[in-house]
């Protein structure tokens, strides 16, 4: 059993009391009446009086604990439950809303960051990459022909082809780089620290890691392909135009024949 604070500091008040109370009834004791025989006459109204006083604190005393106890002691363990009740809600509270917030970011499908989370975070390493002068690249990334799939071997399918492309592209990312779908077979990759030439061969290493990929799901094994996008920040740009100028490379791969990287 837990006490609250204000619980043991109750225990120790009692037991302040207690002590006094037992000093009280030492003192007692040792005016007791047969000590009446042994002193002056004069002084017997006043050893008469200061046992009833001592009486009298001693019975105050006890009348005080069985307040406390009765009393007083209910109303703090009431406040102390009360408190604990109220820090248990609140607790559950905030962790419903972080549960909330990472829902609101992430992708149900493939739990990765969604475009909301994305938007941010490319908005927030651009402001960050200005002061410290280094580029920043992006990348968007199409699968081709998606549509065929989910119409041949259906919506699971392409569900599974999601989570298998999501997992593809985790392995192939760094720990900073920003990895988010943002649109139904669309993903979006900041990546900091690349220039353009670092940048095509990331792109190039996953288009061919997609191409190599073996999709096996019930019955069904099949192949995709994706089109890649890029861009690097040209450090006046804004994220919108930045986003703006890799999906339009990604639309020069998938006119040029898909399955290809355009920078
Ligand atoms: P392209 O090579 O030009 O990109 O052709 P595409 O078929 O990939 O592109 P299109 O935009 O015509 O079709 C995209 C398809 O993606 C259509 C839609 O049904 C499918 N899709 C979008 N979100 C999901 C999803 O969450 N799950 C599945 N299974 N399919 C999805
Ligand atoms: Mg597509
Ligand atoms: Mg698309």
């Amino acid at each position: 059993m837990r006490f609250h604070k204000s619980e043991l500091a109750f225990f120790v008040f009692i037991a302040i009391i207690l002590a006094a109370g037992g000093a009280l009834f030492y003192v007692y004791g040792s005016l007791s009446p047969a000590l009446e025989t042994e002193i002056q006459p004069k002084f017997l109204p006043l050893v008469r009086q200061l046992r009833f006083a001592l009486y009298l604190s001693g019975g105050l005393l006890a009348v005080a604990i069985v307040f406390g106890i009765f009393f007083i002691f209910p109303l703090i363990r009431g406040q102390a439950t009360e408190e604990g009740k109220l820090r248990k809600m609140t607790e559950s509270l905030s962790a419903r809303s972080e549960t909330l917030e990472h829902a609101a970011l992430t992708d149900s499908l493939t739990g990765m960051q969604n475009r909301r989370y994305f938007d941010d975070a490319l908005q927030e390493y651009l402001t960050e990459f200005q002061r410290i002068d280094k580029p920043v690249g992006l990348m968007i990334l199409d699968l081709d022909h998606f549509k065929q799939i989910n119409d041949t071997h259906g919506h699971d399918v392409g569900d599974e082809v999601l989570r298998q492309l999501a997992n593809c592209l985790r392995d192939f990312t760094r720990y900073h780089d920003v990895v988010a779908r943002v649109g139904g077979e669309e993903f979006a990759i900041v990546a900091p620290n690349l220039d353009v030439a670092l940048l095509q061969k990331l792109a190039e290493r996953i288009r061919q890691a997609i191409a190599q990929m073996v999709i096996e799901t019930g019955n069904v094994r099949l192949r995709v392909t994706a089109s890649v996008g890029l861009a690097v920040w040209d450090k006046r740009e804004s994220a919108d135009d930045l986003y703006r100028r890799a999906d339009k490379m990604l639309y020069s791969a998938k006119r040029q024949g898909r399955n290809r990287v355009c920078a």
